[in-house]
């Protein structure tokens, strides 16, 4: 059994009376909670892998965490994604049967997969103190696999193992030393892995999960007072649109900590959020990417500390090694100084993507084995400042996107000789946009939408005779950035 098995396990059966969940405006408590799960069990037990058509909801959580003890591999399904992207999840993933609520039983139905309607089950089946089966695990078997964005044109799925989530649930909880209880947000779709920071360490540490609504998302100030929360943790993107909010009213309530993870934060996002932390209560930045477990390193925000444009991304946690490999080598501790590329070791980097296992991605020096994160960053007085990424991946809005993801929908869905799709604008006004080379019109996108979700479709598309290129024969994106967008 992994320490989070045991801590979660405790807190199902001690704290029984105690609200675990707070979604839909109802409350579960903790014991509830237990009768919920080991019903569902009872449902998923022959399967390997269960896709769940849920987020941000009671049923997705019951789902994670039945799964979660019977040794059985989630695939979160982001209801949101066009249908064919889900049936590739579904394939990729080796799902036998997709978990869903009321709010997606007709997209479930759809799908023409064996389905699991979670709110029938639970009502036929969920008793108080239901007994939780648990499954023996080992540490290398895979928990969950989340399904981001790849630059082939096809979802990629990043598999994490047991022994990860726990180390990293135990090894956040230490380093950040979140108290007991308390109430905490619930703002990322569980096709994100941050969701399973929210779900996993509010319940190792007792607290309530807060589901937030689609109104939530757009009016966090509100959120934080309505629900009266403690603990919060969003993409840099949700502090500005807070500070927006809540500017010129009366604040009646007051954080006691926050933590922000997904893009770089802005160190402007960062001061403004801090008037809604009470007595000066920290806020971290975090950082780290899918592949090495949802966050690697932590940074407790300095108001004193100016001069840099964004948080600095801190040091890593509990076992986490990092290095950097620059034109001179693999410098392995950032006290040396330096820039390149952020190395990632330890026991939260994943085994491999299934199955093109070892493509380069991977890198050992001195007899530690290191996951090259694509991010590139510099030591600037002892601290670690990102400065952007090496590929085409980008974040928009806190999504994870392969810009060369959308160039293959592209090209494949109109058969175009060459696609090239740039970011414009900056931070919140950023959007896609396409270049691409064809002989005849493109007159509709609408096709693009069977395969890419809403959040990459391009908001502008122009066909030139050849795309601009740079000496080196690569298209020059800037000449592209340059061009005429607003039609
Ligand atoms: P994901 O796998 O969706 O979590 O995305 C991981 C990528 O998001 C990282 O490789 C970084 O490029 C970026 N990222 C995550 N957190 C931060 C942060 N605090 N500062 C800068 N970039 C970040």
């Amino acid at each position: 059994m992994t320490h989070l098995h045991q801590a979660i396990l405790k807190r199902l059966h001690e704290t029984e009376d105690n609200p675990a969940v707070d979604a839909d405006r109802k409350l579960t408590t903790y014991s509830q909670l237990a009768g919920q799960i080991a019903a569902i069990q009872q449902r998923i037990a022959r399967c390997r892998a269960v896709g769940i058509l849920s987020t941000r909801k009671l049923e997705a959580y019951i789902t994670v965490l039945a799964c979660f003890f019977s040794g059985i591999r989630f695939v979160p399904m982001n209801p949101a994604l066009p249908r064919d992207r889900l049936l590739s999840i579904a394939k990729f993933g080796g799902v036998d049967q997709i978990a869903f609520d009321a709010s997606t039983a007709d997209l479930a139905g759809s799908l023409g997969q064996v389905t699991l309607d979670i709110c029938d089950e639970i009502a036929q089946l969920a008793t108080d103190n239901g007994v939780i089966q648990h499954v023996e695990v080992k540490p290398t078997e895979i928990a969950y696999q989340m399904f981001t964005s790849g630059s082939t044109g096809d979802p990629k799925g990043v598999p994490v193992s047991y022994g990860s989530l726990s180390h990293y649930v135990t090894g956040i909880i230490d380093c950040l030393q979140m108290p007991e209880g308390g109430r905490y947000s619930q703002l990322f779709d569980l096709s994100f892995d941050l969701s399973i920071h929210d779900i996993f360490v509010t319940l190792a540490n007792g607290g309530t999960i807060v589901s937030a609504t689609a109104f939530d998302l757009l009016m966090p100030h509100v959120y934080i007072e309505k629900m009266q929360l403690d603990h919060w943790f969003s993409v840099p993107v949700l502090a500005a649109s807070a500070a927006r909010g809540q500017a010129g009213k009366e604040l009646k309530w007051q954080l006691s900590t926050a933590l922000f993870c997904g893009e770089a934060l802005p160190t402007d996002y960062a001061s403004n959020f801090c008037q809604f932390i009470k007595d000066g209560g920290p806020l971290f930045n975090l950082y780290g990417p899918t592949e090495a477990t949802i966050a690697f390193t932590t940074r407790k925000f300095d108001p004193d500390l100016n001069g840099f444009p964004t948080v600095p991304l801190g040091n890593p946690f509990g076992g986490n090694v990092i290095a950097i490999e620059t034109e001179n080598g693999i410098i392995p501790s950032i006290d040396e100084g330096g820039s390149g590329e952020l190395l990632l070791g330890g026991p939260q980097i994943f085994a491999g993507y299934d199955p093109d296992l070892g493509d380069g991605m991977f890198i050992s020096d001195d007899g530690q084995k290191y996951y090259r994160s694509g991010d590139l960053v510099e030591v600037v007085d002892g601290e670690l400042i990102h400065l952007g990424r090496k590929d085409s991946q980008i974040k928009l809005h806190g999504y994870r996107i392969e810009l060369g993801e959308i160039e293959a929908v592209f090209r494949r869905q109109f058969g175009c000789s060459a696609a090239a799709a740039i970011v414009i604008g900056e931070a919140e006004q950023g959007r896609i946009v396409v270049a691409f080379e064809h002989d005849g019109k493109i007159d509709d996108i609408e096709p693009l939408r069977d395969n890419l979700p809403a959040y990459m479709i391009p908001s502008a598309i122009k066909r030139l005779d050849a795309l601009p290129t740079n000496v080196n024969g690569k298209v020059d994106r800037k000449a592209l950035a340059s061009l005429d967008w607003t039609t």
